[in-house]
């Protein structure tokens, strides 16, 4: 079990709502409420890098440096969502 979205690489027991939500109305192990609502991606268009780019925007508005926030998302192109 991963203890990390596998699409934004936020650790899961950060998330608010502890998870995403499925289809069925059950919560995602997989990935976080930031990313997966309802069984589908809030952004089902984004590229890795692009979601890289987005989460940096995101830790900046909550007052992390540029070059933490790149170090901290730098995992992102390695999680489940972009290598399957
Ligand atoms: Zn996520």
């Amino acid at each position: 079990m991963s203890a990390n979205c596998q699409s934004c690489g936020m650790p899961l027991n950060k998330d608010p709502k502890k998870g995403g939500m499925n289809a069925d109305g059950s919560l995602s192990t997989t990935y976080c409420s930031l990313c997966y609502e309802n069984g589908e991606f809030l952004h089902p268009n984004f590229s890795a890098s692009e979601m890289q780019s987005h989460c940096v925007e995101q830790l900046k508005k909550k007052g992390m440096p540029n070059v933490m926030a790149w170090l901290f998302t730098r995992g992102i192109p390695k999680l489940d969502r972009w290598t399957v």
